[in-house]
């Protein structure tokens, strides 16, 4: 992706290196009042470690996942109710920053401001204002409206706050852990978290969080995968737009295909258990990830992702 050079988001709030200070009771908190769409990673986040890395094991990245209150998140990711909050390896462990991390909070900051100026056009478009969410660099653990969140749970959305939350140690797990590589594949995951922020204004988050307390976990899954599949629409409706905007290199695209197919629940949970067992995707299979980004990014146009009527 052609981004250096470019304006960054004045919307980074950069809390690098900030303790989060106790209080909340560490991950116990999660279930704050606020509800938040997270990334899942399966865990670790700190590539040296690992220990902790398979107890997320079908956990999904670019997931969503719903802080219900007082409820274990991890009820979500796993459909069941056994799991164990993992904690980060450990919070004073890494030298920070990282080295390179200046470098890509600097692409974070322009990715943020690309998809800024996408949805405030189309937002102008229907003759409304787009309130920018902020955008949260942390590390390791971090203070939210959705609770403590901890870096193993990966980059996510809190809708209680309308902040996305990212540990740039992320970025090298997507690309080692995940296999998926390369800038664009970093912008995907951003673009994907502000498609949440969108779902947040346009209702799609407080309805489901409304509907979903009747449900099963079954059917709350299956409704998780719709949430899910239309922000990595919209994460292609903002690709579309960085083509418009000439910033796309020869294999962006290719790049963000190839992360959509590596954290399709399928793909993840085969990777991590052998097999898959489809009533606890809550974020699409490869196949589905992969064609509501091609959909968002070959019309640019949001209305084309509707994943709310008929299959997906
Ligand atoms: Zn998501």
């Amino acid at each position: 992706m052609k981004w250096q050079g470019r304006e960054r988001s004045s919307n980074i709030e950069d809390r690098r290196g900030q303790r989060s200070g106790g209080g909340l009771g560490g991950l116990g908190g999660l279930g704050g009042s606020g509800g938040g769409f997270r990334i899942p990673t399966g865990g670790g986040g700190r590539g040296s470690k690992g220990g902790i890395s398979s107890l997320i094991g079908i956990v999904v990245v670019l997931g969503i996942i719903w802080f219900v209150t007082g409820q274990n998140p991890l009820d979500m990711m796993t459909g069941g109710n056994s799991g164990t909050i993992p904690s980060s390896s450990s919070a004073s462990s890494r030298q920070l920053p990282a080295q390179g991390e200046d470098e890509l909070a600097d692409f974070v900051g322009v990715v943020v401001k690309e998809t800024e100026n996408l949805w405030t056009d189309v937002f102008a478009a229907s003759g409304q204002n787009y309130p920018e969410p902020k955008v949260v660099l942390f590390t390791d653990q971090v203070n939210t409206a959705c609770g403590m969140a901890d870096a193993s749970v990966g980059p996510f959305y809190c809708p209680g706050d309308s902040k996305v939350y990212i540990d740039l140690s992320f970025y090298d797990e997507l690309h080692r852990k995940f296999g998926a590589p390369g800038d664009f594949a970093q912008a995907y995951v951003l673009a994907h978290e502000v498609g949440h922020h969108i779902q947040n204004l346009t209702g799609v988050l407080p309805e489901f969080n409304r509907r979903r307390q009747a449900m099963s976990q079954e059917q709350a899954n299956a409704y998780s995968v719709r949430v899910e599949l239309q922000a990595d629409c919209y994460a292609g409706v903002w690709a579309n737009y960085a083509g418009q905007q000439n910033l796309l290199e020869s294999e962006d695209i290719e790049e963000a295909l190839n992360a959509a197919n590596q954290i399709g629940d399928d793909t993840l949970q085969k990777r991590m258990q052998g097999f898959a067992v489809p009533k606890t995707f809550n974020h699409g299979t490869s196949a589905q990830r992969k064609t509501w980004f091609q959909r968002g990014y070959s019309s640019g146009d949001p209305n084309q992702c509707d994943t709310f009527s008929g299959s997906v």
